[in-house]
């Protein structure tokens, strides 16, 4: 079914509802090999530029960006192992978690214990295999399931991988969506994990189908999404951007969801930016479980953001908690565990805490010498309708007094522990009783 708008509202299968088309985008981005460099995170640009305006920005091999040099693009055809007997045991085309990313080019013959030395599996999971990555070490290995390699026989094995690691460029996608301010939002995932769904694709999934959101309304703040590599290309973007980093006023770093666990936010390094105060007020007035905690220099892109240079007002919301469930960096991070609905209300947190940042503002009382008298404004009748009409007029008391242009509506909602949104209703019915004021800032 379709609506009026034109907007697709169902998957090709028919599955109803916008939780199934951030899945469904997962779907088509799964089976991609990504890695750091390469033809598969174009590829996935690509697909995402079929749902935003994306540009496309390339990066050459060799490129100093501050510590960092941006490393060779990693591409393969090929890869696999095969028997004593012949027979393909591991193959890159079945999983592309089979290869150890960014493996240099090999062929050869080897014996079992040989062979051993590189190949990577999981004895806790036996059944799970493992995502390795060897980016800045030139390596070769491959990754299987702890109970293939505990029955693999001696013998010579014969290792084939047909992969380039040649001069290239690095390649991400940025959109910047303009709002009537130039102050910017920056909203980061990282598009360099091969097959993982929700260590990726659930991040890439949000943040498309929120600037697809954003594209549709006029805004106040401006947007900045950025589809990155993870590390080398959020460093290779504050080394090319550096003086746009002082428009970025509040941030996020999308991953991890689209499971079923409760939300994690950690906060910038800042610890009191106005994003953090902003996360927490959205997630404290919903009905959904959630732990605050405070920043630490291990985790996703927000590690460069908030480096001590940039110190970015950037943090972190996730559903679990980073490399903190049992399938994390493992082929059990797939489409089974990403779940349409998961998906649809991260997408929801999302967006109201964008709500937020764009209704934040500052009010000046324009009477503030004394209370104002609320009844012949008519202010008692103006909120006759609402069923809790005592705790309306205490939150427009909360904004009288606050609103002294020191304090924002969402300082008010919190010193009052008010809902963002009754504050900011409120507060737009005393702008029209011409009891409060919109200020600049
Ligand atoms: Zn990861």
């Amino acid at each position: 079914m379709n609506s009026s708008l034109g907007e697709q509202t169902t998957d090709l299968d028919g599955r109803e509802g916008t939780g199934h088309l951030l899945h469904m985008l997962a779907e088509r981005l799964y089976p991609i090999c990504r890695s750091i460099t390469g033809n598969g995170v174009r590829q996935t640009l690509q697909i995402l530029k079929e749902y935003l305006p994306l540009d496309l920005i390339e990066i050459p091999t060799g490129t100093q960006v501050f510590d960092w040099t941006i490393p060779k693009e990693w591409n393969v055809n090929e890869a696999w192992i095969k028997d004593p007997g012949g027979k393909k045991i591991v193959d890159f085309v079945n999983h592309n978690l089979h290869l150890l990313n960014y493996s240099i080019p090999f062929h050869g013959h080897l014996s079992l214990s040989q062979l051993k030395k590189h190949l990577y599996s999981l004895p806790e999971n036996p059944d799970w295999i493992p995502y390795r990555t060897s980016y800045y070490q030139e390596n070769w290995g491959f990754c299987l399931t702890h109970r293939q390699l505990e029955s693999l026989n001696n013998g010579e094995y014969e290792v084939y991988i047909d992969s380039t690691l040649e001069n290239g460029s690095l390649t991400y996608g940025e959109l910047l969506i303009p709002g009537t301010s130039d102050d910017e939002v920056l909203f980061s995932a990282h598009v360099c994990h091969p097959s993982l769904a929700n260590d990726n694709l659930s991040g890439i999934a949000v943040l498309t189908y929120l600037a697809k959101d954003l594209l549709k309304q006029k805004n106040q703040l401006s947007y900045r999404f950025l589809f990155i590599p993870g590390t080398i290309g959020s460093i290779a973007w504050l080394a090319h951007n550096e003086a746009q980093t002082k428009k970025i006023k509040h941030g996020l770093v999308a991953s991890l969801l689209g499971d079923s666990g409760d939300f994690t936010y950690k906060k910038s390094r800042r610890g009191n930016a106005t994003i953090d105060q902003v996360v927490e007020h959205v997630l404290n007035h919903s009905e959904w479980p959630y732990t605050i905690r405070d920043f630490s220099p291990y985790g996703y892109d927000e590690r460069q953001y908030c480096s001590p240079g940039f110190n970015l007002p950037v943090g972190n919301l996730t559903r679990s908690q980073f490399g903190q469930y049992p399938e994390y960096h493992t082929s059990a991070d797939d489409l089974e565990l990403i779940q349409p609905v998961c998906l649809e209300l991260s997408l929801e947190v999302y967006k109201r805490i964008v709500e937020v940042l764009e209704g934040n503002f500052y009010y000046q009382n324009v009477n503030p010498k004394c209370e104002p008298q609320l009844g012949k404004r008519g202010l008692y009748t103006a909120i006759g309708g609402q069923s809790d009409q005592r705790n309306m007029q205490l939150a427009m008391l909360w904004i009288l007094n606050f609103s002294d242009g020191q304090h924002s509506l969402l300082d008010i909602a919190q010193k009052s522990g008010f809902d963002f949104f009754v504050i900011k209703k409120m507060a737009e019915i005393l702008v029209e009783k011409k009891l409060l004021l919109k200020m600049d800032k």
